[in-house]
């Protein structure tokens, strides 16, 4: 019993591996303060559910309390494996992490799209537009899916075999005009996520899928490789994927590369809520959620961040590597405010009765949004 009480007093971490990759949550800094709660989920936590053509795990707002605008999804395909033709309620933007994926949709005309994506290339399809995945990568394909509502689940979508085996068979016979005997290898089982084998051909599934209706006039898919970054700095870059160069945008992102040191400056989204997701590197973000709440939180590798609208908050990579995260929201446009742009375009004086810097310092704020400092 002694020895027991003598271990206790001697080391007071009862989970050192956590607590030595979270020290903001238990050695943070002095400016951390009040209730705010827990902004971040690692997809460590979350119960990966496996199949025969891959896995998939997923963060809601039934993981992530905060999280109440948007959910997210990691799923693994193995080459030939196919997540089952669906849709859902919700906007999917996709993000490709490693490998290669044929994507396939239509649009409300009846229009098709066919293509394939690679490491770094993303997809969005809106709400209740019909479409598929499917891994053709040498080792299948592994990303990320951002969905605009908390309350998102993956394991309740609208399945092409879960719809069909629950219409009754005379009433599909009638709807194609064929016997009901068509239909008579319909699986009674979940299809979801199989394996299969590999797809033809883009150009031959692109131009059989499109034939009379023609293909969609914009592309579901947006390939970052093709664009320039829309800032470059010392500290990293950014680029802003939103509805201005991928018009068929519904949900806005930016992926942003830090380099060792280096922060994303102060600011705040005055449009939505930012989920974000950690792809590399060693991150703290501190959020002040008004009213004294303030705190910062360890981000790294799968870890999934959730800031609430106009919320100010920053971003510092506390690794030797590059830390590179997205931010995604469920609205067309990004937006942001910087907190120097704010007070350099606001009269000096009046900045200075605030803070008390003296206006040299105001004065010398640079007059564009710096976005990352070194
Ligand atoms: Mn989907
Ligand atoms: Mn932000």
């Amino acid at each position: 019993m002694t020895y027991i009480i003598l271990y206790l007093i001697d080391d007071l971490y009862f989970n050192k591996v956590l607590d030595d990759q979270n020290p903001a949550s238990n050695k943070g800094p002095g400016t951390d303060h009040g209730g705010q709660p827990p902004f971040k989920y690692p997809f460590s936590f979350a119960h990966k559910a496996v199949f025969s053509g891959g896995w998939t795990r997923q963060v809601t707002v039934r993981d992530l309390a905060i999280a109440k605008k948007a959910a997210g999804v990691q799923m693994k395909l193995i080459r030939g494996g196919v997540r089952e033709l669906h849709w859902h309620v919700s906007s999917e933007w996709a993000y490709t992490i490693s490998g290669q994926c044929r994507i396939t949709a239509i649009d409300t005309l009846g229009r098709a799209f066919v293509d394939d994506v690679k490491e770094g290339d993303l997809w969005l399809f809106p709400g209740g537009i019909p479409h598929s995945i499917q891994g053709i990568g040498d080792d299948g394909c592994f990303f990320l899916l951002v969905f605009n509502d908390g309350n998102f689940n993956e394991f309740e979508t609208f399945l092409l075999t879960d719809w069909l085996r629950h219409v009754p068979r005379d009433i599909l016979a009638k709807n194609f005009q064929v016997p009901e005997s068509t239909f008579a290898n319909l699986t009674h089982e979940e299809m979801y996520i199989f394996a299969s084998q590999m797809p033809r051909p883009l150009d031959v599934e692109r131009k059989q899928a499109s034939a009379v209706t023609g293909l969609v006039p914009n592309p579901f898919a947006f390939f970052t490789d093709k664009m320039k970054p829309n800032i470059t700095r010392n500290g990293g870059i950014v680029k802003v994927v939103d509805a201005r160069n991928f018009p068929v945008t519904t949900m806005a992102a930016a992926i942003v590369t830090l380099k060792p040191g280096a922060l994303r400056e102060l600011h705040w989204h005055p449009n939505d809520d930012e989920w974000n997701y950690f792809l590399k590197g060693k991150a703290r973000m501190g959020v002040f959620a008004s009213g004294g709440k303030a705190r910062t939180m360890n981000f790294e590798e799968g870890d999934v961040g959730y800031i609430e609208q106009s919320s100010p908050h920053w971003i510092e990579n506390i690794g030797t590597d590059d830390v590179v995260f997205i931010e995604v929201f469920g609205v067309p446009m990004f937006e942001s405010i910087s907190l120097a742009e704010w007070m350099a375009h606001t009269p000096s004086r009046l900045v200075d009765e605030h803070i008390f810097t003296g206006e040299d310092f105001i004065l010398a704020i640079n007059k564009t949004e710096a976005v990352i400092r070194p």
